[in-house]
């Protein structure tokens, strides 16, 4: 007989994800934006914080569409009950088309002839294909060239069985200090625009803006904004941290499972590239790599245990790492320790683990994996 493992018995690790924040974070959005519908990104699991509940919260607070990268995202919010109107930013791929037609999921169609296959499957199946047109205005990912649209406006006239409801396009340098190059990119989406209305060709929404748009590039905003990071409270850079009075939703944290005292050159963990100058307190925290936590941090990183910020020391391991609480240190066993997050006064901010790490605020996010239990506040 297995009986049931009580929450207090498993390891102390998790991620808080506090869904006011996501709501504070979206009302923040809707002022800022004005009367702009806002497409809530919630790809890549929620950019961490959990597909499906940050997705309800997210459409209970009023958010107007929610955007995914794959089809089975898609899928999955449909699942899981959400029926507000999805677009998947991917390109389809294989026998996809069905699937987003069975799901009553909007279609990127990143090329004519891509648009063309979803026309004759919606045909086929005698159904109504929703679709947004990817134009490509720099980013160089994917979508139609700009430049070369007299192809795809015939394929987009051609196509019977589909209903334009958007043109799209995204930005490559928008969190930059130098506004040239998405300044470019805009020009180049107006052109685009102007083309497309001159070949008779309609559509409810145009829309370009990811998060550091809305915050640098007001002009940006046309009928609907794509917010992914600030929604989860996180500013795309350091210069853009006080645009918005964001909330970070997301606080990682564990527990001081093990403590020691050590003396003066001993070392701590694989490869010994610690040594204590003096007797130091150590402190070992149930958390690793193997839960995505930054293996780079090895003697870079610091956490948050009583309110204060103490060494990461020696390498991160798979499953745990030890930090230095210093000769004079206190800690104990079951003490709180925050590794992404807010504990008393001090913070540990993803712009400040992305400068380190010298990533973006989105890998960030993102590399916390499905190991450690989410938990909703
Ligand atoms: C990820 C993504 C977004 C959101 O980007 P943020 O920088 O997180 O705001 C918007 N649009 C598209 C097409 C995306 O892929």
């Amino acid at each position: 007989m297995q009986t049931a493992i009580a929450p207090q018995e498993l390891r102390p690790t998790v991620m808080e994800v506090d869904l006011s924040a996501l709501t504070h974070n979206l009302q923040c959005i809707r002022a800022h934006v004005g009367a702009a519908k806002i497409m809530a990104v919630v790809k890549a699991n929620a950019y961490g914080h959990g597909l499906a509940e940050c997705a309800r919260q997210l459409a209970a607070d009023g958010a107007d569409y929610l955007g995914v990268a794959l089809v089975e995202e898609g899928i999955e919010l449909r699942r899981a009950g959400i029926t507000k109107s999805i677009l998947v930013f991917g390109g389809i791929w294989g026998g996809q088309i069905a699937h987003y037609l069975d799901y009553d999921l909007d279609i990127t169609a990143s090329s004519a002839d891509k648009l063309h296959a979803i026309d004759e499957t919606a045909a086929a199946s005698g159904r109504r294909a929703r679709v947004h047109l990817k134009i490509d205005t720099g980013l160089g990912r994917i979508g139609v060239q700009w430049d070369r649209l007299s192809p795809f406006a015939d394929a987009v006239l051609a196509a019977r069985n589909c209903d334009i409801i958007g043109v799209f396009s995204h930005f490559a340098t928008a969190d930059e200090a130098d506004q040239t190059f998405a300044r470019e990119q805009l020009r180049r989406f107006h052109e685009t625009l102007d083309y497309l209305r001159s070949r008779g060709i309609t559509w409810q929404y145009a829309h370009t803006a990811n998060s550091a748009a809305i915050l640098t590039l007001p002009e940006a905003t046309f009928d609907m904004v794509r917010p992914g990071l600030i929604l989860y409270g996180v500013a795309p850079g350091t210069h853009l941290q006080n645009v918005l009075p964001l909330r970070a939703a997301m606080t990682l944290k564990s527990k001081v499972v093990y403590f020691k005292v050590i003396h003066a050159g001993q070392g701590i963990s694989y490869g010994q590239h610690f040594h204590a100058e003096h007797d130091t307190r150590i402190a070992t925290v149930p958390v690793g790599y193997g839960d995505g936590y930054f293996r780079r941090l090895s003697g870079r990183g610091e956490v948050l245990i009583r309110g204060s910020r103490h060494p990461i020391v020696g390498n991160v391991c798979m499953d745990q790492m030890m930090v230095d609480i210093g000769p004079g240190g206190t800690a104990y066993n079951g003490d709180e320790v925050v590794l992404i997050g807010a504990q008393d006064k001090e913070t540990i901010t993803v712009a400040e683990l992305a400068e380190t790490l010298e990533t973006t605020p989105h890998e960030i996010l993102t590399s916390t994996n499905l190991r450690v239990p989410r938990v909703y506040l």
